[in-house]
């Protein structure tokens, strides 16, 4: 008998792993025609029509476009208020325009969910950065989460013997080895904190993890979140920027902050952009469902070939990141470099670990996208430590996605270290 191609063999066993999620997929296109809903609504309710495609120069006055496009975010997001802007250049400056807007000196950041994203490091002063938070005298406590979840009475404890000004709750993982947290924890957490102090802002970094359920942090208690638009809320069509939504308070301390004190919201040129933001967010939704379901797929495929997943196919899930832990570096590096073989852009170029600013260990990223460093299209990328976890996401389109993955298991079992 003909021996099977490594080709065959990731189609064959492609085709046994779609049958086992069949139930998982279809939980998934409820979940995003719930979100679809939402977002029609919001633009019926707010009219959208062409004249709000157009934009504006300069300072970005009366541009009727921006504020249109910040209406509807704020409707989806069950928002009072939003600032959805190019000028913040990315997540990490929108969480730091956030901070820098809603802390003054004296004042305590707390951290419930343990340490920030990465790119936080510096911007708190956890790593000495002379325009950090600490720099202005603004205090920074941590407290950690045990098994995955939060320490409700250290947290109630702290809340009793100090006044906090903001706490922050990161959901999804980044690069650590926890899991990401629901929004049923952020829930029981809002209310323990509440028993104990009314006042402190209780801010959500919320990147990952829209449209994966069907309800946003500010429905359950949250006062301000914030996120990335080259992730789920842009659908793969912004071409950068960022939101914060919430209290309206808090929105004006965010703008005022962004653009320059007393002039807030009212300026910002949008610069052609209106369009894309309001086409990314009518497609996001949907978008976030093929990330999931990519993420599904190759949870499934990769636990059957003997690797640890996080989260297993059948889980629950909050955010569209998806663990494999490769447990060693030649697999996590081929797996990367296959990602990449199968990206529509840069198919062609080869992946390596490399030095990055800010991390410890060599970092290895797969990212062919339209949108550089786009990662609601399929991108994985591992530090190489042990135990040599990737991290992947994103997928503009289930067909895509699959595809993707299916060419990054084909060069896994062909480079890497058990190859046969
Ligand atoms: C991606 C991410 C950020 C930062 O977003 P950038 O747009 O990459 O700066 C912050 N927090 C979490 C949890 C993230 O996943």
């Amino acid at each position: 008998m003909k021996e099977e191609t490594m080709r065959e063999r990731v189609v064959n066993l492609s085709r046994e792993v779609e049958e086992e999620i069949t139930p998982i997929l279809k939980k998934i296109d409820e979940i995003s025609l719930y979100n679809s809903e939402k977002v029609l609504n919001a633009f019926q309710k707010y009219q959208i029509a062409e004249v709000h495609f157009n934009s504006t120069t300069g300072y970005g006055y009366g541009d009727i476009g921006r504020e249109a496009t910040e209406n509807v975010f704020k409707e989806v997001l069950g928002a009072e208020d939003a600032i959805v802007r190019s000028q913040f250049i990315s997540g990490s400056h929108a969480l730091t325009v956030t901070l820098f807007a809603l802390l003054r000196p004296g004042d305590t950041l707390l951290s419930i969910s343990g340490k920030p994203y990465d790119t936080l490091e510096e911007v708190i002063g956890i790593k000495e950065n002379a325009s950090s938070l600490k720099s202005y005298q603004i205090e920074y406590e941590q407290i950690d989460l045990l098994n995955d979840d939060f320490q409700y009475e250290q947290i109630k404890k702290k809340l009793a013997e100090k006044k906090i000004k903001v706490i922050e709750i990161q959901r999804s993982k980044g690069y650590s080895t926890r899991k990401s947290i629901s929004l049923e924890k952020v829930e029981k957490v809002i209310q323990t904190i509440r028993e104990i102090d009314q006042e402190v802002i209780i801010m959500i970094d919320n990147c990952y993890c829209e449209f994966v359920g069907k309800e946003e942090p500010l429905k359950i208690g949250a006062d301000i979140i914030v996120g990335s638009l080259i992730k789920n809320l842009g659908g793969g069509i912004a071409p950068n920027g960022a939101y914060v939504a919430g209290r309206k308070d808090l929105i004006t301390l965010v703008a005022d902050r962004l653009t320059v004190p007393g002039e807030g919201k009212e300026v910002g040129p949008t610069l052609g952009i209106n369009r894309s933001l309001l086409q990314g967010l009518f497609m996001a939704p949907s978008v976030v469902a093929s990330s999931l379901k990519t993420a599904v797929f190759a949870s499934r495929m990769l636990e059957k070939l003997g690797y640890k997943v996080e989260p297993l196919y059948k889980e629950e899930r909050t955010d569209i990141v998806q663990n494999i832990y490769f447990g060693n570096p030649e697999d996590l590096i081929a797996y990367c470099q296959g990602i990449q073989k199968g990206s529509p852009i840069d198919s062609h170029s080869l992946p390596l670990p490399w030095d990055m600013p800010g991390y410890e260990d060599k970092v290895i990223m797969a990212a062919g996208a339209f949108t550089a460093g786009s990662s609601i299209e399929l991108s994985c990328d591992g530090p190489l430590r042990a135990p040599y976890i990737a991290y992947q996401q994103g997928g503009l389109t289930y067909e895509y996605g699959k595809l993707g993955v299916m060419k990054a298991v084909e060069y896994l079992l062909e480079k890497g270290k058990n190859h046969d």
